[in-house]
């Protein structure tokens, strides 16, 4: 971030205005827009320029002479910044010149090499407003971003949070508890008393938040509860509607090495964030505790996000962690999410059914235990199913033996995704007996996901992801 966004307070203060055009018009009607008085120096006006001078003369002083380096130095150290708008790039230069000396902040119109401060696109919302730059690299693009901002956001957003500021005493007051009172502001940014006033119907949210501020046990401060919340394999694009909703509300975030840093993004940015991850043989935080921590945030009256790679209930503990809480009568709420095989099969090109190779298919964990004898090898022998293993990298050689023995061909095709969906996606296609090897020498490391069964060679045809790395054949 090569430009850091920052709010000045224009009352009281003054600002220099340089060129008296259409563009300083352009200029002046935005700082007019500000109680800021003004201080425009230029020989002459711009009929525009005139007419809004005339307008707020009691804001605008026009000073009608070309602006001197030396004389007009008073009027650009007392100001707050500069703005240069002429048709003189030398004059710019001067002034450029200046203002670095004299550590005044200068935007210099459509010359950003000499400009120390740059001026956003607005979205006037007032008292909200959003500054959006493009750090002059494409300035078109932030305009745009600008109308698609004032569509989105309602017109009298500014009322509302005019509205809400005139409480904001009487709230602080009332509800000593910051997390008790986050969940009160969060209820009225979101609950009746905004869809009241995006109806325009401002008495009723003055009564909603009067009726609410009268009776401090209403919705907003229920107890906690828990959202146990799919993150999908890795792409944030693939994540529903619902769990980013609940990401964007949840007060605390217990995640794992599965989730994502593109989807972690996506977290309110002042909720707490507690890393419960996993790893084969190195569980970091014991199964239970995490149970008992979910509980625990819940019962302190917190809105508590479990985020999960995939979906919670496929290889994911999510029953589990929500026995615990039922037993305990903390309530919760489970949204599911795209699992490793439809994201992964999705973007490798591979149908997990086909009407010609495959009839079903079935989700197994690769992770064996004592000896390999927890999973029914005969059962999976048959052609036309697709085998989906998850967790199942150091398994692989003896799951790929295992079937083969079982009596699957020897040559059914078999694919291993590296970290699906995501932009670092590796696919290898190969079969039974070659995948255990080329993948070891290919370094493939989790998480992966095995796909067995003769839809896999349909990649060739239906491949159309191309993450950084592209498909390796053996
Ligand atoms: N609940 C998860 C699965 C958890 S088990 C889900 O529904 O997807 C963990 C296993 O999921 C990993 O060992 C790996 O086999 C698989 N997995 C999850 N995300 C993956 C990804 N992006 N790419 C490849 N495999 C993935």
């Amino acid at each position: 971030m090569d430009y850091f966004p920052l709010y000045h307070d224009m009352r009281g203060r003054r600002c220099l205005l340089i060129g008296g055009g259409a563009v300083a018009a352009r200029k002046l009607r935005l700082l007019l827009k500000t109680p800021v008085v003004i201080d425009l120096v230029s020989p002459d006006l711009h009929r525009e320029t005139c007419e809004l001078v005339n307008e707020h003369s009691s804001q605008v002083t026009h000073h009608e002479r070309l602006f001197n380096s030396e004389s007009d130095q008073h009027l650009l150290v007392s100001s707050v910044f500069v703005i240069a708008a002429t048709d003189s790039p030398v004059l710019h230069e001067d002034i450029a010149k200046l203002c670095q000396q004299l550590n005044v902040p200068l935007n210099v119109v459509d010359q950003p090499e000499l400009c120390s401060i740059t001026t956003p696109a607005i979205v006037d919302r007032s008292p909200v407003t959003i500054a959006i730059s493009t750090a002059a690299k494409a300035p078109v693009l932030g305009r745009q971003i600008r109308r698609q901002l004032e569509q989105s956001l309602p017109a009298n957003l500014g009322r509302f949070a005019d509205l809400l500021g005139g409480y904001r005493d009487k709230i602080k007051s009332k509800i000593s508890d910051e997390t008790q009172r986050l969940r009160f502001w969060q209820w009225l940014v979101e609950g009746p008393a905004q869809q009241a006033a995006v109806k325009n119907d401002f008495d009723a949210t003055r009564r909603l938040v009067d009726d609410a501020l009268e009776n401090i046990t209403g919705d907003y401060a229920s107890k906690g509860e828990v959202y146990l919340v799919g993150a999908g394999p890795g792409d944030p694009e693939l994540l529903t509607l619902k769990a980013l909703r609940l990401m964007q509300q949840a007060d605390v975030v217990l995640y794992d090495r599965l989730v994502s840093p593109a989807v972690m993004e996506l977290l309110r940015r002042d909720a707490e964030r507690i890393y419960v991850g996993k790893r084969r043989d190195d569980h970091s935080v014991p199964q239970e505790d995490i149970n008992q921590l979910l509980a625990k945030l819940a019962l302190e009256g917190k809105r508590v996000l479990r985020l999960k790679g995939g979906d919670p209930f496929i290889f994911g503990r999510g029953g589990e962690e929500l026995e615990t809480l039922a037993e305990m009568g903390v309530s919760f709420e489970v949204v599911p999410g795209i699992t490793a095989a439809s994201g992964c099969a999705s973007y490798a090109g591979i149908p997990l059914t086909h009407r010609d190779y495959a009839q079903s298919v079935r989700f197994i964990t690769g992770h064996l235990k004592n000896n390999q004898e927890n999973i029914r090898w005969a059962e999976l022998a048959a052609a036309d199913q697709t085998l989906v293993f998850y967790m199942s990298l150091v398994g692989l050689p003896r799951i790929c033996e295992a079937l083969i023995e079982a009596g699957r061909d020897p040559k059914t095709p078999a694919a291993l995704v590296e970290r699906g969906t995501c932009e670092e996606q590796r696919v290898m296609i190969s079969d039974l007996t070659k995948l255990p090897e080329a993948s070891k020498r290919e370094q493939f490391r989790a998480p992966t996901l095995l796909i067995i069964g003769g839809v896999v060679s349909l990649h060739e045809k239906l491949n159309w992801f191309s993450g950084k790395e592209s498909f390796i054949e053996v």
